[in-house]
């Protein structure tokens, strides 16, 4: 484990939400508690919850997001999970969620996304390669210092990039909001669009005008794509050649065809998919086969916080699970460089960080 989090790393699929420590849940629903907002009983059980199907993991979800939807909470969990991920030495973060309205707080899309904003720079741990509202648009800080193989002689760096959610329980112009949100907030770390949501809630049809509005004005696009046995939408969702899908649970044989012809990068959730029983176990998940064939895939967490993992965690599980040895696993974290939705600066940037690590190899 300790060797996993030594490595630089690179976390492409991260909810915020999902990714908010059990303790600081915990906290916040004892204050609500408190205030007779909710009853601390009820939910201390299920936040500790381990095992969650799907279904449960939504319905956490919802409780999750009566505890965090104010602004001084989404500047506080987003400061909490940028410094978790850079203990573990993350060296690039896309941080996704999903902005929110929450009319009793005064919040709309676009202050919940300064609040997250916010949180990213009240970052103190670490140096966060982050673009600033006060600096000319498009510039980016790069000049801090590289990590030392992370370990400690040099100040740890994470660039820190963001994508917005679309729920997919959002209707077609509340997901043009959030693409419309995403244009006007380009310049300050928004590099993408998610697609996410209980996947057995609405259509692909519903969003996929603000996906193609998206995609033309130049937005990279991830979709969470086969949670569940949907043929018809898995073959759509390919079709749109998306940059990167996550998850590719329930693919049959010609979905599997279309994903490696058009060369679409996978995000890999282990602990998520085994959690939820959406793959039975490891020796079946398509990891092996994906790797195998060496298509482009990157490991990720999910979900930290919701299924008590971590990035380290998810590359001891592989390592383990498929036999892989720490050169393997070191060019995994490395190939993720590819896929990360940022221009070749910051990839040259990460490569180097990669190569002086790689000095240090046993
Ligand atoms: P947020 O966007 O609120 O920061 O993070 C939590 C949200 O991410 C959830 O409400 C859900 O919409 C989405 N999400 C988190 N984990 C998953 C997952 O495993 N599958 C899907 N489809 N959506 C997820």
């Amino acid at each position: 484990m300790e060797w996993f989090a030594s490595i630089p790393k690179v976390e492409l699929h991260a909810h915020l939400n999902g990714s908010i420590r059990d303790s600081t849940l915990l906290e916040l629903a004892k204050d609500l508690g408190e205030k007779g907002v909710i009853v601390f009983s009820d939910v201390e059980h299920v936040i500790l919850k381990n095992d969650r199907s799907l279904t449960e993991v939504f319905k956490l979800f919802d409780l999750i997001h009566i505890i965090t939807t104010d602004h001084a909470t989404v500047k506080r969990i987003t400061k909490e999970v940028i410094e978790d991920f850079a203990s573990e030495n993350v060296v690039y973060l896309e941080l996704r969620t999903t902005p929110k309205r929450n009319d009793s707080k005064g919040m709309t899309k676009r202050s919940y996304m300064e609040a997250v904003m916010e949180g990213v720079r009240n970052v103190s741990t670490v140096d966060v390669v982050f673009p600033h509202n006060n600096v000319d648009a498009g510039s980016h800080i790069i000049s801090v210092p590289v990590n030392d193989m992370c370990n400690g002689t040099a100040r740890k760096k994470i660039y820190v990039r963001l994508l917005l959610s679309i729920d997919r329980r959002e209707s077609t112009a509340a997901a043009m909001e959030t693409v419309k949100l995403a244009l006007e907030m380009r310049d300050l770390g928004v590099v993408g669009i998610d697609l996410s949501g209980n996947p057995v809630v609405g259509e692909w049809i519903t969003f996929l005008p603000a996906l193609k509005f998206a995609r033309e004005h130049g937005l990279d696009i991830t979709l969470h794509c086969g949670e569940v046995p949907n043929p018809k939408e898995i073959q759509a969702m390919l079709d749109f050649i998306p940059q990167r899908v996550g998850h590719a649970c329930y693919f049959g044989e010609d979905d599997w065809k279309k994903l490696k012809s058009y060369n679409i990068p996978v995000e890999i959730c282990l602990t998520s998919n085994i959690t939820t029983a959406s793959v039975s176990s490891l020796d079946v998940h398509h990891f092996a086969d994906l790797y195998k064939a060496k298509h482009p895939l990157v490991l990720c967490t999910d979900d930290s916080g919701v299924f008590s993992t971590s990035l380290s965690k998810e590359y001891n599980l592989a390592a383990a699970a498929y036999g892989l040895g720490k050169r393997e696993m070191f060019e995994l974290a490395r190939n993720a460089i590819e896929f990360l939705f940022e221009n070749d600066e910051v990839k040259q940037d990460l490569r180097s960080i990669f190569d002086l690590a790689a000095k240090k190899l046993d």
